[in-house]
């Protein structure tokens, strides 16, 4: 078996029997960069191969959404609203001042001025412009970054510069230079770097879920849930070649799959619905059928959850650390519920070299071998 190992673009029918020879491969359709048509290739070991069927069907529903917002909405032209408007003008003494006694005709001439409900309340908390933005993630820079500058304009020297994809703590929201038809800057902070940098370029994402450890990968489960390890990285069954740092975990169908670290979910496939017959698994012949979300990081790399029975995410949204993304299944290549999951190189498509991935929640090196079960921290509470 240590031979199946192939990767790159080679021509369908090759793969085909390479894959039905070693199990998995590294597939391209080699069409387009579009995941629609996936080529796919997920020779799987599954759990205990028991693939239920007609499960769940309440969680098949697709809901593509982007919880980050556009990012476009809400600023605030104050400057943090640390002038709290106070109560309401309160005008109601009708003839209190008695010069200009009321018409005779007004029925409530005599009758002193109705109670105000509010006349007497506190004044409403001012609207806090942060709330809808905690943090920024820096987007579409084509690779070079933002600039943070002094103030909010392109005229000073940068202080320093926050790589694409990389998110920063937002201290205020602020009008300035307008750029690109977008005059918004936000102040921010990362790693001691402070100034502030132009909204063009930035998206509002949610406040930090608790206990996130963004520079670290955790497994990609829910906080205390334990699982085995059923395929682990460089294994003669179908970790090899393209995919061969990968991880297979065994879970019941419908299991929460989260994200390992935060990012933006650059490809999703969903094709694969109850009905299809490689819904509940299957051999080779399944190999393009695997329903799946790839997630793009920060740190230039992608990490891909394959087999899902359903896909929460949709392509573009702005994600968290531990953020729900999907559901485990048996769609495709599979021989019983179970998880795949890899991070690989960022080429632009949805199936690239796997590399390696340790998980901070994993004791030793990060990187569980077959057999071991491993209990995930992803999403505990600090
Ligand atoms: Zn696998």
């Amino acid at each position: 078996m240590s031979s199946c190992t192939h990767s790159g673009f080679q021509p369908l029918f090759l793969l085909a029997a390479l894959a039905s020879a070693c199990g998995e491969g590294a597939l391209e359709s080699g069409s387009s960069a579009d995941d629609a048509d996936g080529a796919f290739l997920f020779g799987e070991t599954g759990g205990d191969g028991t693939g239920g069927s007609g499960l769940d069907l309440e969680q098949d529903a697709l809901t593509f959404g982007d919880p980050g917002g556009t990012g476009a909405t809400g600023h605030d032209t104050g400057d943090g609203g640390d002038t709290p408007p106070g109560p309401p003008e309160t005008d109601f003494d009708g003839g209190a001042g008695g010069s200009t006694p009321p018409p005779v005709t007004d029925p409530d001439a005599a009758l002193p001025p109705p109670p105000d409900p509010d006349a007497a309340a506190p004044p409403p908390p001012p609207p806090d412009p942060l709330a809808d933005c905690p943090r920024i993630r820096v987007v579409n820079t084509g690779g070079i970054g933002l600039n943070v500058r002094p103030d909010p304009s392109t005229n000073g020297a940068p202080l320093g510069n926050l790589p694409d994809g990389s998110v920063a703590n937002v201290l205020a929201i602020v009008q300035g230079q307008d750029v690109d038809g977008n005059a918004t800057w936000y102040e921010v902070e990362r790693g001691g770097l402070r100034g502030f940098v132009a909204g063009t370029w930035a998206q509002c994402i949610g406040p930090a879920m608790p206990g996130e450890r963004d520079d670290v990968f955790l497994l990609p489960f829910g906080c205390g849930e334990s699982f085995v390890v059923t395929q682990g990285n460089n294994s003669p069954f179908s970790h090899n070649g393209r995919g061969a740092w990968a991880y297979d975990f065994s879970m019941g169908l419908g299991t929460p799959m989260r994200s390992v670290k935060p990012g933006t979910v650059v490809h999703a496939y969903a094709g694969t619905q109850p009905g299809h017959p490689c819904y509940d698994g299957g051999g080779p012949e399944c190999i393009n059928d695997a329903n799946y979300v790839v997630v793009a990081h920060p740190d230039g790399s992608q990490t891909l959850y394959a087999h899902l029975n359903a896909v929460h995410v949709g392509v573009g949204a702005e994600i968290s650390q531990g953020q729900h993304i999907g559901d485990s299944g048996s769609t495709g290549w599979s021989t019983g519920p179970h998880a795949h999951v890899e991070r690989q190189e960022a080429c632009g498509r949805a199936f690239c070299n796997s590399i390696p991935m340790g998980f901070a929640d994993v004791p030793g090196d990060g990187m569980p071998v077959e057999g071991q079960t491993v209990t995930s921290e992803n999403g505990c509470g600090g």
